[in-house]
């Protein structure tokens, strides 16, 4: 018995299917080459847009008249829509929430005849969070801290699709972060819709905030790097702020989404902050990194200096949207200069407050405002690539890039990918062979918008 991994959305998505690997593997299931090769093929959805909703329907249609024998699971942010289950009645053999998966998937295997043999997969397991992952990549490996939220932004459907917040038990957090460095992963991305929020507990019984799970993590021993995300501008304090300016291995990016450069239309999001509170804390998160790239420089740990990269998200098009409200997260980009932000087109969303409201700005001016950013991020993120011309920084080696890929075809040297502490992409020549998953210093020579290049020093 095979199986195929259809996967649509953010990266709690590709965490999730990492954790349905290890279900599918313990029914002694295999992965499939391809979809042909599979009896079962598991659609992991994202509902957050029409468009990535609408492939998923355009897929499923089409593999169901090509191959009406195999089954299909739909699991993901779409499972729990009734309306989404109407329209695939006929078509997907089971629907299933995530959370619910360990123990609806055996229910379907022993329905559906599938041969499957004995599993130890404990499918009573209330929380799937802590099904151990069948880790795609053995260096940057994506823990969840938290899912769900409680902050109902009126266009998102996270908190109908996911739940309310709930956070995973320190002590199960720290175990698994252990047990991935010891194994020689090399960087760790926590995962949650709102890391901020995060709460939980020791066994002992002391409360733990996101800092504090922070520190607990970066006291593990090894060389490691720390990323996070995603950061809510309401809920990101001072604590947190000085607990990364003090870290060495919490690295130098944050991904903290604007979603709107006006202030009534935050408000009508229900975002609950204003364009000055975001402002002052990217200033007030850029000092903080300052500081602490200053002392490791000076102190000769690394070469240069490095500079926080700031990734944002954006919605253009909410409905009510004036020129003028646009214009406001125009300036906001050129601004704070972003390193990377992605930009969304408003598209309204069932169950959501939003819904509601007429979604009166035009597909055409919706793709204009888009381009329009995507222009200044463009300028801004090539503007702040550029500083590192000629610096040395530290590169994660994440593949070597294959010898007939067109960036091969550019020097007989041998070229690999990799990736900052800021999470810039780097291409880089060397001229011996490195271990993937090594860090590495690498002299930068170009800079483009969305990439560095560089060489192995
Ligand atoms: S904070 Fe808002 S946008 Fe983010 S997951 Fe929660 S409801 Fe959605």
């Amino acid at each position: 018995m095979q199986y195929y991994l259809k996967i649509f959305g953010c990266q709690m998505n590709y965490s999730d299917t990492e954790r349905i690997e290890t279900i599918l593997t313990k029914y002694k299931m295999k992965k499939a080459a391809s979809i042909e090769a599979a009896n079962l093929i598991v659609f992991v959805t994202c509902g957050v847009r029409q468009s990535a909703e609408n492939r998923v329907y355009g897929q499923i249609n089409n593999l169901r008249k090509k191959y009406p024998k195999k089954k299909i699971i739909l699991t993901g942010c779409l499972a729990h829509r009734k309306d989404v289950q109407r329209r695939l009645k006929g078509k997907v053999d089971l629907f299933c929430e995530i959370n619910n998966f360990p123990k609806n998937i055996l229910k379907f295997f022993q329905n559906s005849k599938f041969k499957i043999k004995n599993s130890s997969c404990d499918a009573s397991l209330k929380d799937y969070l802590e099904i151990k992952p069948h880790y795609t990549n053995k260096y940057t490996a994506y823990v969840p801290v938290m899912t769900g939220c409680n902050n109902f932004c009126s266009y998102c459907v996270v908190p109908y699709a996911r739940g309310r917040e709930y956070s995973r038990l320190a002590q199960n957090i720290l175990k698994e972060a252990k047990s991935l460095v010891k194994k020689g992963c090399k960087e760790i991305v926590l995962l949650g819709q709102n890391v901020n929020s995060y709460n939980s507990k020791l066994q002992k019984g002391e409360a733990i905030s996101f800092p504090k799970l922070l520190r607990l993590i970066e006291n593990l021993p090894e060389k490691f790097w720390i990323t996070f995300l995603t950061s809510h501008p309401k809920d990101m304090n001072d604590e947190l702020i000085k607990m990364i300016a003090q870290s060495k291995k919490i690295c130098e990016y944050i991904s903290l989404p604007a979603q709107s450069g006006d202030n009534e239309i935050l408000r009508k999001m229900n975002r609950h902050y204003t364009i000055a509170h975001y402002k002052n804390l990217i200033k007030k998160i850029r000092k903080a990194y300052d500081s602490r790239s200053h002392l490791e420089w000076t102190r000769g740990e690394t070469s240069n200096r490095i500079t926080p990269a700031i990734s944002t998200d954006i919605i253009v098009g909410f409905p009510g949207e004036t020129k003028k409200q646009f214009e406001n997260t125009a300036k906001l980009f050129r601004e704070m200069k972003f390193d990377m932000a992605y930009i969304n087109q408003y598209s309204p969303r069932p169950e959501t407050a939003a819904w509601k409201l007429k979604d009166n700005v035009s597909k055409k001016e919706k793709v204009r405002r888009e381009k329009f950013l995507t222009e200044i991020l463009k300028k801004t993120a090539l503007e702040n690539n550029k500083k590192y011309i000629r610096k040395v920084v530290e590169v994660l080696a994440d593949n070597a890039v294959r010898p007939h890929s067109s960036l091969a075809a550019r020097s007989d040297r041998l070229k690999y990918m990799g990736h900052t502490r800021t999470q810039k992409k780097v291409l880089f020549f060397s001229n011996k062979k490195i271990p993937v998953g090594s860090f590495v210093k690498v002299k930068i020579t170009k800079a483009k918008a969305f990439g560095l290049e560089g060489e192995l020093l």
